[in-house]
């Protein structure tokens, strides 16, 4: 089978079960976003991709997203990486929404370029729910003291957060994550007011449960892309 075809038959597989999941949940298909994420695979497999009906795509480094918002401008670029304050300007203007940003600085930078831009920048903020030493993100623990400061920053748009469970064959144990995720979300809306309608949790291994648990946004990779010809 050609790649085309391939990428057709894993998408409908993906939506399938994407849909199944909603069912399950109660949810209307609509209110979650399929994000591809083509950090593994070249601008022409991406371009065939956005062919296919996908319009949200995510990658995870800011160069490799510039490359590819060149080579398909019309595409909804996702960062879910980490992005180094010196990159703002660059990769910023490219983004739909920045899903990782991962420390007050980084807040900071975002909300100067924002008020700068006169425009607030879309964001979600990354929680380290698994609470790994390897991944990045803010701490559960620190979101509560953060709410006061996330309404003075007037660059920013807060959208609502974003995490990764740790790896695992069990989607089941994702779900602590995903669900803490959500409380957590809940707990920041009634702090703040803020309506912070998106969650963006849920990959590969685990997007039926974070649809499950309420996700706005799954980041799928390798289940689309993985051993193309
Ligand atoms: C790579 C990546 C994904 C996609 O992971 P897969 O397991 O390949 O689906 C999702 N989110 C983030 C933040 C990533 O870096």
């Amino acid at each position: 089978m050609d790649t085309r075809t391939i990428l057709l038959e894993r998408l409908a597989a993906v939506r399938d079960r994407m849909e199944r999941a909603c069912l399950r949940a109660g949810r209307e298909p609509a209110d979650v976003t399929l994000i591809a994420v083509t950090k593994s695979v070249t601008p022409d497999v991406a371009a065939i991709v956005a062919e296919l009906g996908i319009a949200a795509m995510g990658e995870s480094r800011p160069q490799e997203l510039w490359k590819k918002a060149a080579a398909l401008p019309s595409v909804n670029w996702h960062l879910i990486g980490h992005l180094q304050r010196n990159k703002i300007e660059r990769t910023m203007p490219l983004v739909t929404l920045m899903h990782s940003v991962d420390s007050e600085r980084v807040l900071d930078a975002l909300s100067e370029f924002g008020q700068k831009q006169r425009k607030p920048v879309p964001v979600l903020l990354e929680v380290n729910c698994s609470r790994e030493a390897a991944k990045g993100g803010f701490a559960p623990e620190a979101l509560p003291a953060l709410g006061d400061k996330l309404l003075s920053l007037p660059g920013i748009s807060l959208c609502g957060l974003m995490t990764m469970a740790a790896y695992s064959n069990d989607p089941e144990d994702a779900r602590p994550t995903f669900t803490e995720l959500r409380q957590l979300r809940d707990d920041l809306r009634r702090r703040t007011g803020l309506e912070l309608p998106h969650l963006s949790m849920g990959m590969s291994g685990d997007y039926e449960v974070g649809i499950e648990e309420g996700a706005t946004f799954v980041r799928v990779g390798s289940t689309l892309f993985e051993n193309l010809p």
